[in-house]
């Protein structure tokens, strides 16, 4: 919301500054922390709270209400059996490595990246080719991992960077290998460390008191959604396509949490489930994102050791076999509308395709939404086309059948060769093994029904079983031709599942949003957009007189009855302390009572980002900022309605 004519300090983001203002104002702070706190968990104080209900209900409202999505909510604990069948007991992991003298343990693909980065970082500086960070940021980083400025050859500068452009396609072993070639130490010891090993992320637990049903927190909210797809295909009256969706807290035990909300233990997803035929990925409402851009990295441009985008349409990339399906490409503009509704800097987006190794072990396809940021590109939504593997592994191990039907238009017909067996001869001849000699036979291809047809035509036919062999005639079984008519078809959806984490996208929201005013660095302005912004309206009393109040309860009131949430702040303090105050938190737009107000009913409406002043009357500016915080009109149409106002209070 901020614009041009706004005063801002120069583009310099200073990191320190925004984490001074969310832990002041308790947007969010380390939990337990006057216990020494752990790392990777965080609580949300009141205004962080306010604005992750927002998303949430900005995420419901452009996903659920806008796509007739099916929203659950599932069980986070959940039996071992669900995840050994999900994949997510054996892959689930990431790779860490421990220091060879102090045993300390690092996330082996992070270990790689902050010393390469490090060391080309030493490389600029050596060269002179980057400005001074600023002050605090610098200790900051020298504190993250030392760079000093050392040159390198343009052969090794070249050799890192390809490193890292293909980081995430990196085995264990190849992280290893990396670690020993380049010689990366532990940055904080400065000792070996050695080879990396897989750590589960998830938490374990047990469920009941024998300790004998072992459980997992879940790591995603994912397989909640599969386990109940029968339930909600026949909710949806039996048709696909359609979506679940679903917000909940999942869990994963990180290696080293790291960035604040980056990077946590427990955090908030919002995972969509959206179930296709396999044969037909075509989305109905594609036409509506053909011409949407966006900035993709592919595949084969990050393992050519390269990381430019290319600024392609949806319509271009799916036509191109770049993205591989409408509905892939439809929710990746989707997503990305998402977030730049809520206030991501577009310019700061792009869509990261996975490379084949980094893949997880269910998706075939994967886009990660990918937001810049001062800790560089971080993915905060994942959108995998996971084929039909979630459904049928649940399907093979339960033997519950998560498919769907559809109704031919034309009913196939088909002709094939099947056993019929004498159930009375048969089971009389062959008693115990009748059962497996059955099964075998019903098993046999077209094939080879044809020649025991032949051969029991002759007389008799001889069957393998497991090293047995047994003698069937006539008597015992006959091989017809019969004709089959088909008029359902049956298979198992694939499913293409965008995946949201919460804390990121705020985070970095925050980030996007944060800057501070050339008069006045020390307080900062989140330009929030209003949808989000945790308060709307401040309601600002000029004083605290007795005449006051009567009006303060009425603006209050019919800002309730519209709907608004706004809170008031009639603290002994200069206006402008009370404005700067409630910058700092986002609240988008203003209004002041002062003694014109008692006298005509007037009152005043500043924006936060401009700092202009509007004037109207009472029930023109609340019917006014309503529709600037509904979105169904800007500050520059506020400005048509109502008239500017100077700055210069009326007195007493
Ligand atoms: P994934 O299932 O790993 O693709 O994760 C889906 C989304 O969850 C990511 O895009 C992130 O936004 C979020 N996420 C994953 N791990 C973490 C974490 N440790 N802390 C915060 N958010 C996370």
């Amino acid at each position: 919301m901020a614009d041009s004519t706004v005063n801002k300090t120069a583009d310099i983001f200073n990191k320190t500054r925004l984490d001074a203002l969310l832990n002041r104002r308790f947007f969010y702070a380390p939990a337990f922390e006057i216990y020494g706190g752990v790392a990777g968990l965080y609580d949300y104080g009141p205004p962080g709270s306010a604005l992750q209900a927002n998303i949430i209900a900005e995420w419901r409202r452009h996903f659920i209400i806008e796509e007739h999505m099916l929203e659950l909510d599932t069980t986070i604990i959940t039996p071992a059996p669900v995840f050994e069948t999900s994949g997510h007991v054996a892959r689930f992991a990431d790779w860490m490595v421990k220091d060879t003298k102090t045993g300390d343990v690092l996330r082996a693909d992070h270990l790689v990246k902050g010393v390469l980065e490090a060391r080309l970082a030493g490389d600029k500086e050596a060269r002179g080719l980057i400005a001074q960070p600023v002050k605090e940021d610098e200790k900051k980083r020298k504190k993250k991992i030392k760079s000093t400025a050392v040159k390198l050859e343009e052969e090794v500068v070249n050799e890192y960077e390809s490193i890292l452009a293909q980081l995430d396609n990196y085995s264990g072993p190849d992280l290893g290998d990396l670690c020993r070639k380049y010689k990366i130490t532990n940055p904080d010891t400065n000792n070996e460390v050695g080879e990396p090993q897989q750590f589960n992320l998830m938490f374990a637990s047990s469920i009941g008191p024998t300790g004998q049903h072992p459980g997992y927190l879940r790591p995603e909210t994912a397989q909640g959604h599969f386990l109940n797809f029968s339930r909600l295909l026949e909710f949806n009256n039996g048709r696909i396509p359609f979506a679940s969706a679903h917000i909940g807290k999942s869990f994963r035990n990180e290696i080293s949490p790291r960035a604040g909300l980056l990077r946590v233990r427990e955090f908030t997803m919002a995972e969509i489930e959206h179930y296709v035929d396999p044969e037909d990925k075509t989305h109905e409402r594609f036409d509506e994102v053909r011409d949407v851009w966006l900035a993709l990295l592919d595949r084969d441009v990050q393992t050519s050791g390269r990381s430019e985008v290319r600024d392609m349409t949806v319509g271009a990339a799916v036509d191109g076999g770049v993205i591989a399906n409408q509905t892939l490409g439809y929710f990746l503009a989707r997503i990305q509308q998402f977030l730049v509704k809520i206030g991501v800097n577009p310019s700061r987006l792009r869509f990261r395709q996975h490379m084949g190794n980094e893949m997880a072990h269910y998706a075939t396809d994967c886009w990660d939404a990918e937001i810049h940021n001062s800790s560089g590109w971080t993915e905060c939504v994942g959108c995998a086309d996971r084929a039909a593997y979630d459904l049928s592994v649940h399907s093979a191990k339960t033997g519950h059948q998560l498919v769907a039907r559809q109704a031919l238009k034309e009913a196939i017909v088909t002709e094939r060769l099947v056993p019929e067996f004498n159930k009375k001869t048969i089971g009389k001849t062959f008693g115990r093994d009748c059962a497996g000699l059955q099964k075998a036979v019903d098993a046999l291809s077209e094939e080879e029904l044809a020649r025991l047809q032949g051969e029991l035509g002759q007389g008799w036919t001889v069957v393998c079983v497991e090293g047995k062999e047994f003698t069937l005639t006539s008597e015992h079984v006959s091989v017809e031709r019969k004709v089959f008519k088909q008029s359902i078809r049956e298979y198992t959806p694939n499913v293409i599942e965008p995946s949201f984490g919460l804390g990121r996208i705020l985070y970095i929201l925050l980030e996007h949003n944060f800057w501070t005013r050339e008069q006045d660095v020390e307080r900062g302005v989140l330009s929030l957009p209003p949808i989000i912004a945790p308060t709307k309206v401040l309601i600002v009393p000029l004083s605290s007189k007795e005449e006051f109040v009567p009006l303060v309860r009425e603006v209050s009131l019919k800002l309730r009855k519209a709907g608004i949430y706004s809170r008031v702040d009639d603290s002994n303090t200069s206006i402008g302390k009370r404005y700067a105050r409630n910058d700092e938190l986002g609240t988008p737009f203003g209004v002041t009572l002062d003694f014109a107000s008692v006298q005509n009913r007037t009152m005043t409406l500043r924006e936060r980002d401009t700092t202009s002043q509007l004037i109207g009357n009472i029930d023109e500016v609340i019917t006014v900022v309503t529709d600037l915080v509904e979105g169904n009109i800007d500050w520059a149409g506020a400005c048509k309605l109502l008239s500017a106002y100077d700055g210069v209070q009326a007195v007493e």
